[in-house]
């Protein structure tokens, strides 16, 4: 499709970046993505290879060994692996989002020993907040942290966890005190290797099927009290609370990175299919359908460029960004459906990218916040 219009955060640097991603995605990602699909997880070698090309934490300050760059690089890579059509790897919950919780409250310590080595990829990172028995209700974690001396003794269960499978660094949401509710939640960091620790299944998935989403459990795993996020206990629900905005606009800015792939794919199945004598998208449904869906595409740029642009300057506020979240995903999966259908029954094999768009796009409406509860933080505000 033909675009009239350049998003203004992107600059002469963040298209040279571009160009780097594209050609890690085409040579390190597309030609395995087959494999990574059937083992459900990516080689643990794609993370150091993308830390050798400094992709890894490019937001990140280059005193902890990052790039040094804003959020505007992180989005460029998540565009470029939404358009390469990848859904294996967790490289924007490891940028995205587990760098920054270190970033914002990790001890200069902390920092210290855990950034370089996200940022090189000898070090994967997660975040478990959801468990078996809650998700939206993140208040009501069990899962339990209780001081012994100057250790931490950890007991519960996680499920759901992003790079689960190959994290070596897990920021745990924990009750330090189990009589309050948000007020009792804590972050501590667990490292794979404490002794009680054990990566349960890797969960099978309607989608994101490369990706090694999986079931944590801690029985009695003891880490020093140093590895507290933050300055003291029961801050946990107020740093979720200040670093979700973030995870949601990483979601609404994928979301448009696909609506836009899936309308090029689409547009170009169209017009070289042929039906009746001509190509399929000469009847005026088909026209109608990708108009229709080329203005979704336009609108949810504008809206989120607008998003990006505001978090650039420290000013997305969290109303705004569950917005973003919500719409953006909501017109992304009827985007997909509708692209989908163009394709006839090749769109329904999973040989084409439209197939496994569909189901990756799904889920995006269920994490990060699920899009009820975005509206609930929308209505709050009105
Ligand atoms: C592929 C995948 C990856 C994930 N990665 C991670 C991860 O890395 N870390 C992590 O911690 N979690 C992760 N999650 C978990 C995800 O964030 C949760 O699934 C999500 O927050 C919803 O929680 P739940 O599944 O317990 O659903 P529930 O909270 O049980 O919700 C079920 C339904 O009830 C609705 N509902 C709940 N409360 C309300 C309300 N107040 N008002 C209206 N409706 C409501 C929900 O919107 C939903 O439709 C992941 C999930 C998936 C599927």
């Amino acid at each position: 499709m033909s675009s009239t219009s350049r998003s203004r955060w992107l600059t002469d640097e963040l298209d040279a970046l571009r160009d780097l991603v594209r050609g890690f995605f085409a040579k390190e990602i597309a030609p395995h993505s087959e494999r990574f699909i059937e083992q459900h997880h990516v080689d643990r070698d794609l993370w150091t290879k993308a830390g050798d090309l400094g992709l890894l934490c490019m937001s990140v300050p280059e005193q902890y060994g990052g790039g040094g760059g804003t959020f505007a690089h992180e989005a460029v890579l998540l565009e470029e692996q939404a358009r390469a059509g990848d859904s294996s790897w967790g490289v924007s919950l490891h940028n995205g989002i587990v760098a920054h919780y270190l970033l914002a409250y990790g001890t200069e310590e902390q920092k210290q020993a855990w950034l370089p080595k996200m940022a090189s990829g000898e070090v994967v990172g997660a975040i478990a907040m959801t468990e078996p028995g809650t998700g939206s209700d993140l208040q009501n974690v069990q899962t339990k942290a209780i001081r012994e001396g100057d250790e931490y003794v950890i007991n519960g269960a996680k499920t759901f966890i992003t790079n689960g499978g190959q994290a070596d660094l897990i920021i745990v949401v924990v009750k330090t005190d189990v009589h309050e509710a948000a007020s009792g939640i804590s972050l501590v960091l667990v490292e794979a290797n404490r002794p009680g620790y054990r990566v349960g299944r890797l969960l099978d998935k309607l989608g994101q099927r490369g990706q090694d989403t999986a079931e944590l459990f801690f029985d009695d795993v003891r880490v020093p009290t140093s590895n507290l996020l933050g300055t003291a206990e029961g801050q946990g629900f107020i740093q979720l609370m200040q670093q979700l905005p973030q995870e949601r606009l990483i979601i609404a800015v994928t979301s448009v990175a696909g609506m836009e792939s899936m309308l090029a794919t689409t547009i170009a199945y169209t017009k070289d299919r042929q039906a009746f004598g001509r190509p399929i998208f000469g009847f005026q449904n088909t026209k109608f359908k990708l108009a229709e869906a080329a203005t979704d595409a336009k609108i949810a740029r504008v809206f989120v460029d607008d998003c990006i642009e505001r978090h650039l300057q420290g000013e997305l506020d969290i109303p705004t960004v569950a917005m973003a979240k919500w719409w953006t995903t909501e017109r992304a999966t009827v985007l997909a459906d509708e692209c989908l259908q163009l394709h006839g029954g090749y769109g329904y094999m999973t040989e084409y990218p439209i197939a496994r768009a569909w189901v990756d796009q799904r889920v995006q409406k269920i994490y990060a916040g699920t899009n009820e509860i975005m509206k609930e933080i929308i209505a709050r505000s009105l």
